[in-house]
């Protein structure tokens, strides 16, 4: 959900759209300083997502955060943004922070991975309860860990079970890094990878993107449902597995308005078998048309 006009306006537009589950950032996406907000104005945001009958919540991390930074300034703002978004997102009563798993910055994949793990592990010593970090895997480029579903299922079990850890698949991310949703076979194999190194029940959200950058080039270019690389068959694909029906599935396709994003979940909803029409861009209003 974009911050731009306001919190309240803009999630009683996803609700209008039909939206059951929000993702936000609490601050700049690419910036290290969160805007001041009290505790209540957070639980006042919390209380509006609920009362719109959105739940869950998910807050994503900032992009900057990267707990496997070799610059010492980097690395110890990352810590602080990591901490002060898991108390941030606690006081919204969101159920999961989403982050990126940052980059080894040149000193190496094993090294990076290790730094990584060691301050995750410190962080979620101190960590809100209720609220899960779900580790997003990445299209994999240059020094960046968690392209492959194996490094992040090395996290995953270097942390063990008694932490609130969780993992979310990002559609475009997999496709970048050279997984592909295309065909059965790719399918298949994408899945069981999934299900060998991290676990399916491990996968607590989903973000649903196109792909305008080819496979397996480790860009990330999102594109809009259906209008992409991946393109409708691969959604159906991906959305036809029996994940648990409260999975939440997120939208993070390009910013163009209520429009798109209703025709990007109507979408969504098309490929995984809820409604039977498939949304027309060049339609007025898809989500008036469709009655919701
Ligand atoms: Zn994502």
């Amino acid at each position: 959900m974009p911050q731009k006009g306001g919190f309240a306006k803009n999630v009683k537009r996803a609700a209008g759209i039909g939206c059951q589950a929000l993702q936000i950032f609490v601050g700049n996406p690419t910036g290290w300083a969160p805007p001041r907000l009290s505790e209540e104005e957070l639980r006042r945001r919390g209380e509006q997502v609920k009362e719109e009958g959105i739940n869950p919540l998910l807050v994503h991390a900032a992009y900057l955060i990267n707990l496997a930074a070799v610059n010492e300034e980097v690395f110890q703002k990352s810590v602080r943004l990591l901490q002060e978004t898991a108390l941030r997102a606690s006081h919204l009563q969101a159920s999961y922070v989403v982050m990126h798993i940052g980059s080894h910055g040149g000193r190496g994949f094993k090294e990076g991975m290790d730094v990584f793990i060691k301050t995750l592990d410190h962080i979620l010593k101190d960590w809100p309860p209720r609220v899960c970090l779900l580790l997003e895997n990445t299209a994999g480029a240059g020094t960046s860990l968690g392209g492959t579903f194996i490094s992040i299922g090395t996290i995953l079990k270097a942390l063990g079970n008694g932490v609130p850890l969780g993992v979310c698949l990002d559609t475009a991310h997999a496709w970048g890094a050279g997984y592909d949703w295309t065909t059965d076979e790719g399918f298949e194999k994408a899945l069981a990878e999934l299900d060998a190194h991290v676990d399916l029940k491990n996968i607590q959200a989903i973000h649903a993107n196109d792909a305008n950058s080819p496979r397996g080039s480790h860009r990330d270019r999102h594109a809009h449902i259906g209008e992409g690389l991946i393109g409708g068959e691969g959604f159906r694909r991906i959305l036809s597995h029996p994940w648990p029906r409260e999975l939440p599935v997120i939208l993070e396709t390009p910013e163009m308005g209520s429009h798109w994003d209703a025709v990007n979940l109507g979408r969504l909803q098309f490929f995984a078998g809820m409604t039977s029409d498939l949304p027309d861009p060049s339609l007025p209003d898809p989500a008036t048309s469709r009655g919701k």
